[in-house]
């Protein structure tokens, strides 16, 4: 996962409440953005300090695996492995993959997590400066993408690229990914009610304190920092991710270009969609899904949340300010909360 996410804005913020009792909050630095975790209904015998550290512990341990920073991480070791064999991996980032394929085949390969290449040829990698690149240094990129040229198994957990070059980035799907796991700490400690949060990326069970549901608020797809949401969604018992054009970005002869690209192209995705916000079940696939319908675009996004009816909320950048469309699934799903 990339650590120039640092910077960047919640694209979902949380909105509190303002009734006791006030959830414990438990917060914490991971991947170069932050977590946080609210609790109430806590078992009797939970010691808030114990969650934390189990906390710490797993980000620590998906950190090993899926780190795009460390040269130790499970993943780093399978993009600096040669082509044309299989290279034993943790089943989790096996998993995640799977989950990844399974994304990006659904979306005619709009998500693709070998795109790190072109990602930092338009200058959004580490210790790059984002620039239009020259045919070459683009065709150069192009030529070490393609999801086609990954390979994975579970029996024994493995990866493999066909290529020399082939390199897997997960930071498309990774934050929602811990979000789940941190899901899974509180789950298996009888926590009943929670909203998890790292860097926008959210999962909540049961309720807040004030008896009404979690509530995410939809920030404003803006360049700058925009304080107000656009809207406000209820999130009890899903997850929800957001991806966003305006995250980062760079102007350049009067165009300007985002770091979500479109691995079809090579291109940065250019269009009016701003933002996809997207509630599923796990944390993972709403953080794929977001970022794959983004690519997609204004037309095709919609279309394939339509399909595969999938909550979306779709954001478009109009002359005279934002439009909201909802997905035919977001649609019901918000008339059936109370
Ligand atoms: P997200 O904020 O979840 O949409 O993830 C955006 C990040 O995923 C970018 O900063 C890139 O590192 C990477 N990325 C960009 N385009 C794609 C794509 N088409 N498929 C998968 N990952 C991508
Ligand atoms: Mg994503």
């Amino acid at each position: 996962m990339t650590r120039y996410f640092v910077p960047v804005l919640l694209t979902v913020a949380l909105l509190g409440a303002c009734s006791p009792p006030a959830p414990v909050v438990l917060t914490g630095d991971a991947f170069g953005t932050t977590w946080s975790v609210r609790l109430t209904g806590l078992p009797g015998d939970t010691n808030p300090e114990g969650l934390q550290l189990q906390i710490v512990v797993a980000l620590d341990s998906i950190d090993r695996v899926m780190s795009n920073w460390r040269s130790d991480s499970a993943i780093e070791q399978f993009n600096a492995a040669p082509a044309g064999q299989w290279i034993d991996v943790p089943a989790e980032l096996a998993e995640l993959v799977t989950l990844a394929r399974t994304i990006s085949l659904a979306s005619d390969g709009a998500f693709d997590i070998t795109v790190a290449p072109l990602v930092r040829a338009w200058g959004f990698g580490p210790a790059a400066q984002p620039a239009v690149p020259d045919p070459a240094t683009l065709n150069a990129a192009r030529a070490r993408t393609g999801f086609g040229h990954l390979s994975v198994r579970m029996n024994p957990p493995a990866l493999r690229k066909a290529k020399p070059g082939i390199t897997t980035d997960l930071s498309a799907i990774a934050k929602g990914y811990a979000v789940d796991r941190i899901a899974a700490v509180l789950d298996k400690a009888g926590c009943r009610s929670y909203l998890v949060e790292i860097g926008g990326e959210l999962r909540a069970r049961g309720q807040h304190p004030d008896g009404r549901a979690w509530r995410a608020a939809v920030r404003r797809p803006e360049y700058g920092l925009s304080p107000e949401p656009l809207t406000v969604l209820p999130v009890t018992d899903t997850a929800v991710a957001t991806s966003g054009d305006y995250l980062q970005q760079f102007e350049s002869g009067g165009r300007r270009y985002s770091h979500i690209i479109d691995p079809r192209t090579g291109r940065p995705a250019g269009h009016n969609l701003a933002s996809v916000t997207v509630l599923a079940t796990s944390a993972a696939e709403a953080d794929a899904l977001a970022t794959a319908l983004l690519v997609l675009g204004p037309v095709d996004g919609p279309a394939l949340a339509r399909a595969q009816d999938l909550k979306a909320l779709f954001v478009l950048r109009k002359p005279d300010g934002f439009e909201q469309q909802e997905s035919p699934a977001l649609a019901a799903w918000l008339a059936a909360q109370p």
